[in-house]
């Protein structure tokens, strides 16, 4: 079975008497092991998506089936559960807490999981050590670059190994030459068999991706394997 499968989702946000119809019947099936690149123009739907995908808030109509759970119904307090379990979160401007270290940062979402510190800090630091950062445990945001920044932020987000990596604009803040090291990243992570949907406007950098979902207007415009990844160093 898919981890991910939207049947016909919609989504309408009511502003007063105007109706906007941000997603319209979106069908869509991931499984294990899937690098998707979810890509379209501004105001095509790919943030409601990935809101939606990511348990963040649920469709207006039609089912979502997120590693066999019905989540489309599911209460705020129920999706937030799910929410921290399966989903794994790299968000454009890292989202650290700045005062804690890169060990602390990926060590925060173990608390809630209810680990002990010994266990959650073992755990950190195998995390770090998977994005190649286990010599800078000790180190604060501001004491890392822009891509070890982001790196810490996606050590985070697989702690729990979390049944899909969901990356929104993930490169957005990066320059070019550090957004190639963090495609490269989610390449090595891919060949592990991780499950990513990164969601990006960049051509370029949806070239990474194994499979690339187009919307528009909020469908699916066209949803395609990638035969022409781009090529690793
Ligand atoms: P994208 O991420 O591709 O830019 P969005 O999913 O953010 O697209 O937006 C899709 C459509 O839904 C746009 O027309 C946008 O203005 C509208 N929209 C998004 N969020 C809201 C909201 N909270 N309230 C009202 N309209 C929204
Ligand atoms: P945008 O793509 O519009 O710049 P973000 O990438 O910051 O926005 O966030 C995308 C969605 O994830 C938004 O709905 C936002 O509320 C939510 N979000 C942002 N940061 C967090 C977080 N740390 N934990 C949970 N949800 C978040």
């Amino acid at each position: 079975p898919p981890v991910i499968q939207t049947s016909n989702i919609s989504k309408v946000y009511r502003m007063g008497t105007e109706e906007i119809h941000a997603l319209r019947s979106v069908t869509i099936s991931i499984k294990r092991g899937e690098y998707v690149a979810f890509m379209g123009p501004s105001g095509s739907g790919k943030s409601t998506l990935m809101n939606i995908v990511g348990c963040l808030d649920t469709p207006t109509t039609g089912q979502y089936i997120l590693n066999g759970k019905d989540v489309s119904r599911m209460t705020d307090n129920q999706l937030a559960d799910v929410r921290n379990r399966e989903i794994g979160f790299v968000f454009q401007t890292f989202n650290l807490l700045p005062r804690a270290t890169a060990l602390d940062n990926v060590a925060l979402p173990l608390i809630y999981a209810g680990y002990s510190k010994s266990e959650r800090e073992e755990r950190a630091m195998e995390s770090l050590r998977s994005v190649g950062l286990h010599d800078r445990s000790k180190h604060k945001p501001n004491e890392l670059s822009g891509g070890q920044r982001q790196r810490v932020a996606i050590a985070r987000a697989l702690v729990n190994n979390p049944s899909v990596l969901l990356a929104d604009e993930p490169t957005g803040a990066l320059d070019s030459k550090t957004s190639y090291e963090i495609m490269e990243l989610f390449e090595a992570l891919y060949a592990r068999g991780n499950t990513i949907i990164m969601v990006t406007h960049e051509e370029d950098i949806a070239r990474y991706a194994h499979r690339i979902v187009r919307l528009r207007d909020g469908e699916i415009e066209t949803d395609q394997p990638n035969h022409d990844v781009r090529a690793h160093k």
